[in-house]
């Protein structure tokens, strides 16, 4: 599989993952038919507008968010993807998932993009609070401000040194390895485009959104990444 071959070749490797690398871990997507918003408009809710005004809303989507995060575990393929950094054939994860699974499954060099959902604050004075506080709708235990997650709402700016690294790398890279995601939300769209390596997008549904790249690789990613690595573990003699 050429993807393997690059892979084992490749000088510098960038994987970016979006909502559909963790599906496989029970935590559903957005765009997808079980997708969150089926039943929300993201822009409702994820939003600085619904934490000003919907507070009750805002709260409520986050909560079910983090109660879904409870119990969850990285996958077979956010595991192969930390082996891969371990055994020095990727170099950084860049994602837009706000879960830690990555992190979770050993991967070292991760930048999310996006933020991380366990680190709840206040909007107000930036102290940290528990995710506890947060789902019991308590206001800050400091300023008595209103608690939020540590995710990035539509219009919010993104993490600088987090997206500022993770451009400088996926620019320089020779391989990009884009899994999950419907490539929608900006700016990290943008980010397989201003490669200068191969370029690869590995997602379950792909339409228009596949055109940009040297390879697309139609289904689903834990089934994909773990053949990936079977075949590399046959060529280097692993197995
Ligand atoms: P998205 O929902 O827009 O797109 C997900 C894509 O993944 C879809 O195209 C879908 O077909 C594909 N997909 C679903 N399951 C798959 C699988 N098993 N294997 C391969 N592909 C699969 O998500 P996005 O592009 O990441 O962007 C939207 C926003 O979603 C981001 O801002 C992100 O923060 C947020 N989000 C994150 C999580 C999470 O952290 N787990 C969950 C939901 C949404």
């Amino acid at each position: 599989m050429k993807l393997a071959n690059w892979l084992l070749t490749s000088k510098s490797t960038i994987v970016l993952t979006g909502a559909g690398m963790s599906t496989e871990s029970n935590l559903p997507d957005f765009r997808s038919k079980e997708g969150w918003w089926r039943s929300i408009d993201p822009i409702t809710v994820a939003a600085p507008e619904a934490l000003d005004n919907n507070y009750e809303l805002f709260t409520d989507f986050y909560t079910a968010r983090l109660e879904a995060l409870e119990g969850t575990a990285p996958h077979e393929g956010h595991q192969v993807i930390a082996d891969w950094e371990e055994r020095g054939f990727v170099d950084a994860v860049a994602t837009q998932n706000v879960d830690g699974l990555h992190t979770a499954a050993g991967s070292k060099n991760v930048y999310e993009l996006h933020g991380s959902l366990k680190n709840i604050y206040c909007h107000n004075c930036g102290a940290k609070a528990a995710p506890s506080d947060f789902k019991a709708k308590r206001k800050c235990g400091v300023c008595g401000g209103k608690l939020r997650p540590g995710v990035i709402l539509f219009g919010e700016m993104l993490p600088q040194e987090a997206w500022n690294t993770a451009l400088s790398r996926i620019k320089s890279a020779s391989l990009i390895i884009v899994i999950g995601t419907s490539l929608e939300v900006y700016p990290a769209n943008q980010l397989p485009l201003l490669a200068s390596g191969r370029t690869v997008y590995l997602n379950a549904e792909v339409s228009s959104s596949g055109q940009d790249f040297d390879l697309v690789l139609e289904g689903k990613a834990k089934t994909i990444i773990t053949e990936v690595q079977r075949i590399m573990h046959e060529a280097e003699g692993l197995v």
